[in-house]
């Protein structure tokens, strides 16, 4: 069987050490690789220093097939990505008449004389062939030298994306292995109740089994590696299949989908619409709602109704708010009921809650109340979750996806 490819990635610049930038590019080239196939093993972070940036890469290319490096590529002297490589493949830059003659032209379409420290963009070495940058100054490096494969890419995103799928991901030998995955999200299950059930096949070789808990619920990765597509999926769908049964209950969709597509799924099946009004939420609902490409087609809108006379006003009944307080079941409910009036939906959704820091009435920051109304009735669900403000919002989002799905399923 063929070998699969094995990839390092290097991500340079101090500001990246500093937690100045999140490194988002690593994020990408990770996913991009994992689709071509290619194993990445292991990934770090330096700063703009040169010792430790050649010591890295010439360590990292002695493990990997693909080294893959961002950042570093810049005018300036903290940037030393080509005087790292270089250094580590033990050859001497030269100015490529070519590229200096591009970065020159690049410089005078905008009018602006070119500064001395751009030279070294024009940089190559014997074993490099220069990757063209159509949105910035600094071309890319692909190194190919004694089998082993060095790939430089500028830091900005857009310029290192355009670059990735454009020039380098045709230039990359073909990995010996396919891997095929799916990821199964899950809401309402918490990830060792989920990681107990379907234990039998954590414990498997390949495929491969991860669960992650993220913003939206859990998430159960299944992937496993093949010669090619058929046959890493013949190792895969029969777990898929046996996990999507054991987890049915809590499963609201797979790879891209998100909890509001599965909800619009769902409505446009059926030629339902809904709407919320939100108090604890505090808008991040109709957020999170409207960041669904296409979900015009079931929800209305949203009102944020935060002070009690707003709630009041929009249809809640005061006396539920006077007997039981605002943060209730009853009023999350009159809420729902209000909201699915007001915009004249089959459906409404309400949160009323605490966000914090301090308590409101006698109750702690993060208890919360969310509500559906639907075409059959109503339902409430309590929430207790403590943290920040942020934290109990999306807290409380997640909860009433859940609710109303569970209440979709039930008027089915
Ligand atoms: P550099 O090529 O190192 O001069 O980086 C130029 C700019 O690209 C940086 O100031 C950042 O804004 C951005 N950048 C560099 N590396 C990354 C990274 N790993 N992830 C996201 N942005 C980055
Ligand atoms: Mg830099």
């Amino acid at each position: 069987m063929k070998k699969p490819l094995i990839a390092e990635m290097i991500s340079v610049g101090t500001e990246l050490l500093l937690g100045e930038i999140i490194d988002t590019n690593a994020a990408f080239l990770g996913e991009r690789l994992r689709d071509l196939g290619i194993f990445v093993y292991r990934r770090q972070t330096l700063g703009d220093n040169l010792e430790r940036l050649v010591a890295a890469v010439k360590e990292a290319s002695s493990r990997a097939d693909l080294l893959v490096l961002c950042g570093g590529l810049g005018p300036t002297d903290d940037d030393l990505t080509r005087e790292a490589i270089a250094a580590a493949v033990n050859e001497e830059p030269y100015v490529d008449d070519a590229l200096l003659r591009d970065l020159e032209a690049k410089f005078a379409a905008r009018k602006r004389a070119m500064p001395e420290g751009n030279t070294k963009q024009a940089w190559l070495i014997k074993s490099a062939g220069a990757l063209a940058n159509p949105v910035g100054t600094a071309p890319g490096w692909y190194v190919n030298k004694g089998g082993k494969i060095i790939v430089a890419l500028p830091g900005p995103p857009n310029e290192l994306t355009r670059m990735w799928c454009e020039q380098v991901e045709k230039l990359l030998p073909a990995s010996g292995r396919v891997l095929y995955h799916r990821t199964l999200h899950t809401i309402g299950i918490g990830e060792s109740d989920l990681a107990e059930r379907i234990k039998e096949f954590t414990r498997l070789d390949s495929p491969g089994i991860g669960t992650y808990a993220r913003n939206s619920g859990v998430d159960v990765r299944i992937a496993a590696a093949g010669e090619s597509t058929d046959k890493a999926r013949a190792v895969a769908e029969p777990v898929i299949r046996e996990i999507e049964l054991i987890l049915a209950p809590w499963i609201f969709g797979c790879d891209d989908e998100t909890v509001v597509s599965a909800i619009k799924k769902i409505l446009d099946g059926r030629g339902q619409t809904f709407s919320c009004m939100e108090s604890v939420s505090g808008g991040v609902l109709a957020a999170e709602i409207t960041d669904c490409p296409g979900i015009s087609s079931c929800f209305r809108g949203s009102l944020t109704a935060y002070a009690n006379e707003v709630k009041i006003r929009a249809g809640v009944d005061a006396a539920l708010i006077r007997q039981h307080g605002v943060v209730s079941a009853e009023v999350a409910v009159s809420m729902a009921v209000a909201a699915k009036k007001m915009f004249h939906t089959d459906w409404g959704l309400a949160t009323t809650g605490v966000a914090g820091p301090a308590p409101l009435e006698g109750k702690s920051p993060g208890t919360a109340w969310v509500a559906v109304s639907g075409p059959n009735g109503e339902s409430a669900a309590f929430v207790d979750w403590p943290g920040d403000r942020a934290v109990i919002r999306k807290r409380v989002c997640r909860t009433v996806f859940q609710s109303f799905l569970n209440a979709m399923k039930e008027s089915r």
